[in-house]
């Protein structure tokens, strides 16, 4: 048996209690690495009691000494930089490069709360009445819990707990059983900044550490990224049990190539966007719509080449573009879908199934594909492959392009490429997609911005990170006061409005 991870709770390491555990391989080896724990209800409370406890004290602090703790661990994770980067590669598989570009993100998201301050500034109006001052302020929820899925095994957590913790909140994170030793590392790092023990907790699991987040009594608000489908669910659950959800789910994100476009830049962009990550992230483009017959013929042209000669390789491998796919599940899973629209009658102009690496032939790689003549009732379009699969739909004029991007029951990421400004302004206006991107493949907004898509989705009045996160981890509460010289003499029977005297 490999090593066991600990849960991290009460600022502890703590082994497993529940006798179930799941192993984390190495995708690129298929070698099981280490198992993890998968926590039982009881082991969830346990995550809940520290929090619980921690919670009084911590919610107290003020909002410039937790502040302090944020500058703290972000220096924690500058000194430990490659040593996170490599464990994320090492379990996820993508490129070391990828990897460190997605832990500066997450950073981002915990900078940005260096300055909570700022954020939990209330507001004074003095004199709504005749002596008497409004004060609106922000109170933390209580216990939070984040669960988060295996594409971003540390940027997604750092979304989460650091703002939440900011704000006064305390927190149990369930990270992806794929791949949890990155966020567990991150919870160590920030207790070594002088969080207090309790504040922050990790809990490893599957759906029985999820269902026993949202129903727990003492879980005030969840966060959730992942698929639609499970994003569904535990909203619905979450929310008949009271608590605050926000939930983010799949996508499909579109990129329009209008023939006024430069055809080297959209391709470029389309293979970095489709197939950076092997195509394992929610904002990856996996439908390009050419505007037009000859700029789907130019576009085929020039991605064709360009797909086939993608590098694939280790994380080791410091050449490679994109790794392997998370696990051998996934890449059945992303080689039945090639299967399948070739069923449907989509043109698989490059077939990426069928790839072994010499030395690594148990991994879960897989080449990059590329269909053209996708149509819009093929399930390939349908459903999201989270795959290095990119399927290209041809429209004939502007209009249907929006109207196929429009019409897809996702709305994260849309894309157009066009040297023309009124064009791109009308798609940016129209376009039903949370993020849009002009000339820009993969519109994720930085830190003091936020992220969330539309339609199937989310399932959130609040979009996650920025200043929308300080709202959904926050209660809003006035506070209405005057002092005795003010208060007259005798009982008020009668509702006055404010400029009754
Ligand atoms: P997933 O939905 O399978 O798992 C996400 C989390 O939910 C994990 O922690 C997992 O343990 C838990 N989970 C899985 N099945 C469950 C069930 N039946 N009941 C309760 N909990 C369950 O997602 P994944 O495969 O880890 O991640 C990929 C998905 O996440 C893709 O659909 C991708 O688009 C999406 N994603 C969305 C965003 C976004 O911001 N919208 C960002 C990243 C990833």
């Amino acid at each position: 048996m490999t090593e066991e991870l600990p849960h991290w709770i009460g600022g502890t390491r703590t082994a497993g209690g529940s006798g179930r555990t799941l192993p984390i391989e190495n995708p690129a080896t298929g070698e099981i690495e280490r198992h993890a724990p998968m926590a039982n209800a009881g082991e969830v409370d346990a995550a809940v009691q520290a929090a619980a406890r921690a919670f009084p004290a911590w919610s107290a602090t003020p909002p410039a000494k937790r502040a302090q703790v944020m500058f703290k661990f972000r220096e924690k994770i500058h000194q430990h930089m490659d040593e996170i980067t490599e464990l994320v590669s090492r379990e996820h598989g993508k490129t070391l490069a990828d990897a460190r570009g997605s832990l500066m993100r997450g950073l981002e998201v915990l900078e940005f709360t260096c300055g909570i301050q700022q954020f939990l500034k209330g507001e004074l109006s003095p004199d709504v009445a005749t002596g008497i001052d409004l004060s609106d302020i922000r109170q933390p929820l209580g216990v939070c819990a984040g669960i988060t899925p295996f594409n971003f095994p540390e940027m997604i957590p750092l979304w989460m707990f650091p703002m939440a913790i900011a704000c006064g909140n305390t927190f149990v994170l369930k990270p992806s059983e794929q791949d949890p030793s990155a966020p567990l590392r991150l919870a160590e790092l920030m207790h070594e900044a002088g969080l207090p023990e309790g504040v922050l907790n990790v809990v490893h699991g599957d759906r029985e550490a999820v269902d026993s987040i949202l129903d727990h009594p003492q879980i005030e608000g969840v966060s959730f990224v992942g698929s639609t489908k499970v994003a569904e669910v535990i909203r619905r659950r979450g929310t008949a049990n009271g608590k605050r959800v926000q939930a983010f789910g799949g996508a499909k994100n579109h990129m329009v190539v209008m023939p006024d476009a430069d055809m080297d830049q959209a391709a470029d962009a389309l293979l970095g966007a489709g197939y950076g990550a092997a195509g394992e992230r929610c904002m990856a483009v996996s439908v390009a719509v050419p505007v037009g017959q000859e700029t789907g013929d130019a576009l085929i042209e020039r991605l064709a080449p360009r797909v086939r000669n993608l590098k694939i390789g280790p994380y080791t491998d410091t050449e490679a573009d994109m790794g392997p796919l998370i696990s051998s599940a996934a890449k059945e899973r992303v080689e039945g879908y090639v299967e399948t629209g070739i069923q449907e009658g989509a043109e698989a102009v490059v077939d990426g199934r069928g790839l072994t690496l010499q030395g690594y032939e148990n991994g879960h790689f897989m080449g990059g594909t590329l269909f053209d003549r996708v149509t819009t009732d093929m399930r390939i379009y349908k459903e999201e492959i989270f795959g290095p699969v990119l399927s290209v739909v041809r429209a004939d004029t502007p209009q249907q392009a929006l109207d196929i991007t429009n019409g897809h029951e996702y709305g994260n990421g849309a894309a157009i490429f066009t040297s023309d400004g009124d064009t791109a302004r009308a798609f940016a206006n129209q376009v039903q997609y949370g993020m849009v991107g002009v000339n820009v493949p993969i519109p994720v907004p930085p830190a003091y911005h936020s992220f969330g898509g539309w339609k199937r989705s989310i399932f959130a009045e609040h979009d996650i990170y920025g200043a929308e996160a300080v709202r959904f981890y926050t209660k809003h509460k006035t506070i209405t006061a005057r002092w005795p010289s003010g208060i007259g003499s005798g009982a008020g029977f009668n509702f006055k409005g404010s400029s009754d005297s």
